[in-house]
């Protein structure tokens, strides 16, 4: 009995030790001055659209996106932050359009915009879309993070919230969800 006292204390002083190894690393983290961020995209039932895209918040707070997505034929599909992480239905279970603000679809840069409104990212004939530019509303951390939401990439071009059509001001019009993935720290 003694002895087994004795392998608990030990055990607890190791786990210990290693928390404290843990807040050391986080600390060198900040020190860059960037966070980072990760997803992959797949469509479910082992469709062939597929890719892999990061993000990365530099020092002002602007969120660099890049990433290669393919198995699209060539065209302009939208791409939105989805409120839920959730891909337990498929692409289809993520609740709207991240929307912290309560404001209506937009273009990426229109100030009337839900913050997961990234726009469009366009295929080229060979079905690769090269996605790489920038975004000042989505952030890694805070009220408007992305980190733990779904992102998907739709079936149709986003109309930016400027047709008639009755969801332009929700959805953009886009269409089904084709492929997604959940956000993650890198
Ligand atoms: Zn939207």
């Amino acid at each position: 009995m003694k002895c087994l006292l004795l392998i608990a204390s030990v055990v607890v002083a190791v786990a210990a030790h290693g928390g404290h190894d843990h807040s050391h690393s986080h600390n060198q983290s900040e020190k860059s001055d960037q966070l980072r961020a990760i997803v992959k995209l797949e469509e479910p039932n082992g469709g062939k659209v597929r890719g892999n895209v990061t993000f990365v918040q530099d020092a002002n707070g602007k969120v660099h996106i890049q990433g290669v997505i393919v198995g699209m034929p060539e065209g302009e599909y939208g791409f939105h932050i989805y409120e839920k992480g959730d891909v337990t239905g498929g692409c289809g279970s993520n609740g709207g359009h991240f929307n912290p603000d309560n404001k209506e679809h937009g273009h990426p840069h229109d100030e009337e915009r839900h913050a997961g409104d990234l726009g469009n990212v366009v295929f080229n004939k060979d079905q690769v879309a090269n996605v790489d530019f920038w975004d000042h509303v989505i952030k890694l951390s805070g009220p408007y993070s992305i980190v733990g939401r779904a992102i998907v990439l739709h079936s149709m071009a986003d109309d930016y919230g400027k047709t008639e059509h009755p969801d332009s001001k929700t959805t953009g019009n886009a269409g089904d969800h084709v492929a997604c993935g959940v956000i993650g720290y890198w």
